[in-house]
């Protein structure tokens, strides 16, 4: 999965298990799954929505939420990611051995998009969608969104 989709999953099961401990791991082990199954990776431009997402998931659950650690667990295996875009490493889209995440190290298989790209940012968008509905971050009234964050 692309990383705000991971984000809206994590919080999907967190909310299901409100312990923010498990929501972590259980968040963690969603991206794994996530990066199995085929989807269409968007780049490094989709960075500000992720941590949009994770800001809104925080806004309105607060952080001692499942939501906010399932969210965060989902997100988080990427981050091994970030040294080599930073340096630009050309081999960066590739398995490397250097990494720690199964689903990046060859370990296990990435998922690839066999569709169209548009088919793919579609699928994308509403797994968000399902996911932030699911997670109930969608349904909020804004004065629950204040009492989350006070
Ligand atoms: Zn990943």
């Amino acid at each position: 999965m692309t990383g705000f989709v991971h984000a809206a999953l994590g919080a999907a099961i967190g909310r299901a298990v409100k312990n923010p401990a498990l929501a972590f791991v259980l968040g963690f082990g969603s991206h794994i799954v996530g990066d199995v199954v085929p989807h269409l990776d968007m780049d490094i431009g989709e960075t500000p929505l992720v941590f949009g997402t994770l800001a809104q998931i925080y806004r309105v659950h607060g952080w001692k939420s499942g939501q906010f650690w399932g969210a965060l667990g989902a997100v988080c295996p990427d981050f091994e990611h970030i040294p080599a875009e930073l340096r630009r490493d050309p081999t960066r889209f590739e398995p490397m051995p250097s990494k720690k995440v199964p689903t990046h190290n060859g370990q296990l298989p990435h998922g690839r998009w066999p569709f169209e790209d548009k088919w793919g940012v579609m699928l994308n968008f509403t797994l968000f969608i399902v996911g932030l509905y699911l997670a109930g971050t969608l349904d909020r009234t804004r004065e629950e969104v204040v009492a989350a964050i006070e």
